[in-house]
Parts: C-alpha cells; sequence; structure tokens
C-alpha cells in the first residue's frame, strides 16, 4: 500500500511542480538521545532530478559532521555557512551522514550546550525541524522520512502522526515512524516534568501536557505583564484553555475542511520564550501564548489553525510568509469573529490591527514580498501578521466571509502540494473575485 501512495504522491508532485523540479528525497533517520549527545545518522537518497537542480544542502553550520560515506568514490563536500556543498562524478544515490549534538540533560547550565540554534531552548525538551536545520536538507521539497528514535523510557516522542511501532529495552524506548511530507518536526520531551490531562471530545482525544510551574502570567498592565500563583486562578486559567481548544479546533473543521483526526497532543514549552508550532496533530506552546489566551482569546487558535493551513507553502528557503502565515491569521481572526460576535471581532480588530500600527503603511506587493528575517524599513513580522490580515479583511469586505473561506478551502485542501501564490491566484480567478483582488494593489494600509 505504502509504494502505491508514493508512486502516486511522485506522480502528483510531477504534474504539481513541472518535470525540472526536484523528486521526493529519501531520508532513513535514526536519533539516540543519550545524556549528554544525541547521536544521528541519516543516509540520504537524492533524487536525481534534485541533484540536476543542486549541489548542496542546507545544514546547521555549527554541527560537525563525524563521518559521510557515498556511494561515488570521487564524492567531496565542504562547508560554508549554513549549506553542506557537494561535487561528485556519477550520480550519487545514497549520502550516509553521521554526526553528533552536544546536549547535557543532567547539567542544568544551559550556557554548557555548545551551540544554541540546533540545542533544545530547555534541556528537558527537544524541538527538531528542518527549520533549524538540524539535519541536511533541501527545501521545497517533499521527502519520505523513515525515522528511527531512541529515547530514554521517562522521554516522550510527540510527533504529527502516531508511531508505526514501538518497543522497549534497557530502558531504553525506539520508535519508528514513516512520513512523507516537507518537513520533519518532533518534540522529544521528559514527560516526568510535566502534568498530563486528557480530555474528549465528539470522539477526539485532547492530550494536555501542562509544565508544572504553579506561576502564570495573567495580563498586561501597562505593558508589564502580571503572573499570579494563585492556585485557583492558575486552574481557571488552564481550563479556560482547554474548553476553548476543542471548539476552536471543530470550527476549522467545520468551516475549512475536515481533516481525519482522533488525537491531538498539546505540549507546553518549558522556556519562557513565547511562540508555537502547530503541525497536524502536535501543537507545541510556550506558557506565555498560552496564558496569554486567557485574556487575548485568539493567540491560540492561530496555532490550531496551522493544523489546516501552513506548512507545505515554500515557507522558508523563499521565505514569503503571506501563504504561510497572514492567511492563517486572517481565517483565525474569522474563528474568532464566528465565537465571540461581530462586535467583539470589530474591536479586536481596530484595536490589534487596524490602530495598532497605524502609523506604518504599507503596499500590497510588501505584504506578498515580505521575508522573515530580512531587513527592511518594517519589521517583517509586522508585515506578515498584522498588515497581512487586513488586506485580506478588504478582501473579504468585498468577495464575503462565504467566499473568502471557499477560496482558502480551494486553495489549500489539496494534498500532497506545496501551496503557492498563484495556487490561491487561480482559485480567486476561478471564483470569480480576481478584480476584488487587483483592487488590494490599489490600497496603502
Ligand atoms: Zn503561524
Amino acid at each position: 500500500m505504502k509504494i502505491f501512495y508514493s508512486a502516486v504522491f511522485i506522480i502528483l508532485n510531477l504534474i504539481a511542480l513541472g518535470q525540472n523540479k526536484a523528486l521526493p528525497n529519501n531520508y532513513e533517520f535514526k536519533a539516540k538521545v543519550c545524556d549528554s549527545i544525541i547521536d544521528f545518522n541519516i543516509k540520504l537518497s537524492l533524487s536525481e532530478l534534485s541533484l540536476k537542480e543542486t549541489n548542496f544542502l542546507l545544514f546547521d553550520p555549527d554541527i560537525k559532521i563525524n563521518e559521510v560515506l557515498s556511494t561515488d568514490d570521487s564524492f567531496k563536500f565542504h562547508r560554508s555557512n549554513d549549506t553542506l556543498l557537494f561535487s561528485c562524478s556519477q550520480k550519487i544515490s545514497v549520502l550516509d551522514i553521521t554526526y553528533s549534538i552536544p546536549w547535557n540533560r543532567n547539567n542544568s547550565n544551559q550556557s554548557d550546550v555548545s551551540k544554541n540554534i540546533v540545542v533544545p531552548k530547555n534541556k528537558n525538551q527537544i524541538f527538531f525541524e528542518r527549520f533549524y536545520r538540524w539535519y541536511p536538507v533541501v527545501y521545497d521539497c517533499f521527502s519520505e522520512y523513515s525515522l528511527q528514535i531512541e529515547v530514554p523510557t521517562n522521554y516522550h516522542v510527540f510527533s504529527p502522526q502516531i508511531e508505526d511501532s514501538l518497543s522497549i529495552a534497557n530502558n531504553y524506548k525506539t520508535l519508528w515512524f514513516s512520513i512523507y511530507d516537507e518537513d520533519l518536526p518532533f518534540l522529544i520531551c521528559d514527560t516526568t516534568l510535566l502534568h498530563h490531562v486528557k480530555r474528549e471530545n465528539n470522539n477526539v482525544e485532547y492530550d494536555f501536557y501542562f509544565n508544572e510551574n504553579s506561576k502564570r502570567f495573567l495580563k498586561f498592565k501597562e505593558s508589564e505583564p502580571i503572573f499570579t500563583t494563585d492556585s485557583e486562578l492558575v486552574d481557571s486559567i488552564l481550563n479556560n484553555f482547554m474548553d476553548r481548544v476543542p471548539i476552536v479546533y471543530e470550527w476549522y473543521q467545520k468551516n475549512l475542511w475536515q481533516k481525519e483526526i482522533e488525537k491531538i497532543n498539546v505540549i507546553e514549552s518549558l522556556s519562557e520564550n513565547a511562540g508555537g508550532v502547530g503541525l497536524r496533530s502536535m501543537m507545541f506552546l510556550t506558557s506565555r501564548l498560552m496564558n496569554h489566551d486567557f485574556c487575548i482569546p485568539y493567540k491560540v487558535s492561530h496555532e490550531i489553525a496551522h493544523i489546516w493551513i501552513g506548512a507545505n507553502t515554500m515557507y522558508h528557503l523563499r521565505g514569503r510568509y503571506f501563504m504561510g502565515e497572514s492567511i492563517t491569521e486572517y481565517v483565525n481572526l474569522l474563528c474568532y469573529e464566528d465565537l465571540y460576535g461581530k462586535s467583539k471581532f470589530d474591536h479586536l480588530y481596530n484595536l490589534d490591527f487596524a490602530d495598532f500600527y497605524s502609523d506604518i503603511q504599507v503596499k500590497f506587493e510588501d505584504v506578498l514580498n515580505a521575508r522573515k528575517g530580512s531587513d527592511g524599513v518594517v519589521n517583517p513580522d509586522i508585515i506578515i501578521y498584522s498588515k497581512g490580515p487586513m488586506f485580506l479583511h478588504e478582501f473579504r469586505k468585498s468577495i464575503g466571509k462565504k467566499k473568502f473561506l471557499k477560496i482558502v478551502r480551494e486553495t489549500y485542501s489539496e494534498h500532497p502540494k506545496l501551496v503557492q501564490l498563484s495556487d490561491f491566484e487561480e482559485c480567486i480567478k476561478k471564483n470569480d473575485c480576481w478584480q476584488e483582488y487587483l483592487a488590494l494593489y490599489e490600497l496603502t494600509l
């Protein structure tokens, strides 16, 4: 069955991406979490087409490679910034790469962990995805991943899908996964430090893993965060959050498209940094974001929206975040509007969007071209997360909410596919909204 699906995926990709684009690469990925290091071995089979297009892989510059073996004797590689460049005289079928990442889970001093890009933000949680360049990767390319991950038995491996199999021996557990995707996100976590709460709603299981920390963010007062340690208040913050996740999830199921997900894992980050990640059935959120939802209930639902929208949108290398983030955020606002009512939506929209950055004016092209990490005059996050939704709000006002959601559904629900701006525009044309879309180019917001 798997071979059949692989063949279908490859054909679909060829049709979707055109003859010159890369076929999926194949990764046989092994990771073992030990006391002081994480060992990796990757057997990477590059497709012939991806080899014609590229002779480099992106890979964190600080990770030292212990050994690279190749089926081609003339194979040579060197590192330059975050790229691993290679040359060879013949077609490579397999690269066998071994490396380790220092990590000391028994050492409380984080500065001892040598490199901050690849290591966990907290020593008891390791989050890896291609954006951190934990593994050599060609971006904007679907890959087939066969994974084997070994962790101490007190650790849990969270992934966007349930493992194929699992075995336990000598205080270690080994999990196997096979994933076909653009990305390989994983979270390895010491679950003894987390408090697990199980909920069920309409046949979906929600597993919440909360930080045991009793101090919770409550609100901002004159831009200063106010925390609480009151246990009743802490409980109500967490209950509020657990009540809301299924409601939001069901809104997306109903208004975007039906996804077959039986179980959702929501894991709280043990670090203080702000942010969150939502990928299929896995959500990883910081305390700040999770608690923020108590006073501003649209922060977390953005991450839930990512279960539907955002992945597979040529995210990183080409860095166009309109398709991955701006649309996600606006759909999130539509969810907020339905759950809390039009007047609350208007209030939020005016406060957090229209008024908040009213001194900054951008054109629609600026939104489409905004790249994260670029040093433009305006912070790209403002353009991506605030101005982008504002243009989409204008678009929705001219075509109506129903049609807007229909276009979003048609743009993103086709899988597997790297969703591009041209797909969005095709759907806009198909729905006779092209003139309204073009009008966005005339606006400055
Ligand atoms: Zn996002």
